[in-house]
């Protein structure tokens, strides 16, 4: 736990503890929660002195509709008192991405996609209905249970479906089937299983801009502040920002907490990027013309050997000399390197 004025946990604080839990009716995802914390400091309580006296976390979450509690308990061997802890919404994010993390790792599936595949599953019936529940508010639910199992507000695709036809659909994949909501009035699908459950809950990378150049951090750290799970440690890798397949890496820099940034903010992180950048632009400089070169040299050498492809290497080092103005010692160069080339080729179709 960080030593700041409220306590906020982070994510290192915490473990969730064996198998996330997927309760029957009503639905809710389980998580128990092992505490890496002083708990004593954050919940007022006075264990320091007692042994055989635990706290975990309980999470209940349900990914449809966002609604979300977290209990504190306190355990002896002969006792568990329960206490609401009200989370903060820094807190609550973090310990959702660490539920679906731990979901991904279980089941393969984000929280919400396990939980409507499971609901599905034990539905006697599925009917689904689309419907309006207030000004901003639109829902999908099974009737047979009144279980909701997707909200949008106005700025979603539930709004023109609402009272339309809506079935859940089934397909074939890899690891068994794979489902989608889809509206049969409209033939449009709704919402479907997240292919790249990774990929929903990852911040391995990101990216930051420095006047021309792109530097490409690992984690992202921004995303990373945002779950409470900043990063002691972020790895930048250098690219000029018109290389957008990032295929030729100018350098590399690792930085460290305490030493190239003094506090875990995107601020402090990026000044410590610039000053960085700072020190070694002349390098960089160096290195983006040296790439530019390299370029150069092989799109000659791709003309060159265009030119032989036309009209075969007999009169290549004239024909270098005199249409593309090489001198005697540059067309001797490149010939001999093309006809090197033709020999090995040839070599080997033998071979
Ligand atoms: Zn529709």
């Amino acid at each position: 736990m960080k030593n700041d004025i409220y306590l906020t946990l982070e994510k290192s604080d915490l473990k969730i503890q064996e198998e996330l839990d997927f309760g029957e009716v009503p639905y809710f995802v389980d998580a128990c929660i092992e505490t890496f914390f002083d708990v004593d400091k954050k919940f007022g309580l006075n264990l320091k002195d007692s042994d055989g006296v635990w706290v975990n976390l309980y999470a209940k979450y349900n990914p449809c509709d966002n609604q979300f509690r977290v209990d504190y308990v306190v355990s002896s061997s002969d006792s568990n008192v329960w206490r609401v802890y009200q989370p903060t919404q820094a807190e609550i994010n973090m310990i959702q991405t660490l539920i679906e993390e731990a979901c991904i790792k279980q089941t393969g599936h984000t929280c919400k996609d396990e939980f409507i595949r499971r609901a599905m599953e034990e539905a006697d019936e599925i009917n689904l209905v689309c419907e309006k529940v207030s000004e901003t508010e639109y829902q999908i639910r099974n009737t047979w249970d009144d279980l909701v199992i997707h909200t949008e507000d106005e700025t979603g695709k539930l709004k023109d479906h609402v009272g339309h036809k809506i079935e859940y659909a089934k397909y074939e994949a890899e690891d068994g089937y794979s489902f989608s909501v889809e509206c049969m009035d409209c033939n449009e699908v709704l919402f479907a299983q997240t292919d790249d459950p990774q990929e929903e809950v990852a911040y391995a990378e990101g990216v930051y801009d420095y006047g021309e150049y792109r530097i490409v951090v690992s984690p992202d750290y921004k995303k990373a502040i945002d779950a409470r799970d900043a990063p002691e440690e972020i790895y930048c890798e250098v690219f000029v920002k018109t290389d957008v397949e990032y295929k030729n890496g100018l350098g590399e820099f690792n930085m460290m907490l305490g030493y190239e940034y003094d506090d875990t903010t995107v601020e402090s992180i990026e000044e410590g990027i610039n000053k960085l950048m700072d020190e070694s632009i002349s390098f960089y400089e160096l290195q983006r013309r040296e790439a530019e070169f390299d370029r150069a040299n092989e799109l000659l050498a791709r003309s060159v050997s265009y030119i032989t492809e036309l009209s075969g290497t007999e009169n290549l080092r004239e024909t270098l000399i005199e249409k593309l103005g090489m001198t005697e010692a540059e067309a001797d160069n490149m010939a001999q390197e093309f006809e090197m080339d033709i020999e090995t080729e040839q070599g080997m179709t033998l071979g």
